[in-house]
């Protein structure tokens, strides 16, 4: 909702505006098409990638670089090479 609310605590006199904000509502895996919500606990275990290449990135000049993989794509391209150390914070 767009508006403009000015609200005044006490004595200090603070002028708030409502603004828009977008968040991300939904990921969608780019190599199996799975889609994940927040909420869900795949969505707390998705892997997202994203960076500006530099000159010398086999990905070409600049690019930006971008993915997102469920933790079940993960594990199958790049599990090989995963560091799964237990630690002390285990829910
Ligand atoms: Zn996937």
């Amino acid at each position: 909702m767009l508006g403009s609310n000015h609200h005044y605590a006490q004595n200090i006199m603070l002028e708030y505006t409502d603004k828009l904000v977008s968040v991300v509502s939904a990921c969608t895996c780019d190599r199996c098409q799975r889609r994940m919500t927040p909420g869900e606990p795949e969505w707390d275990e998705k892997v997202s990638i994203s960076y500006k290449a530099g000159y010398y990135s086999t990905f070409g000049d600049g690019r930006k670089i971008e993915v997102d993989l469920c933790q079940h794509c993960f594990k199958e391209t790049l599990g090989t090479w995963v560091r799964a150390t237990p630690t002390d914070d285990v829910i």
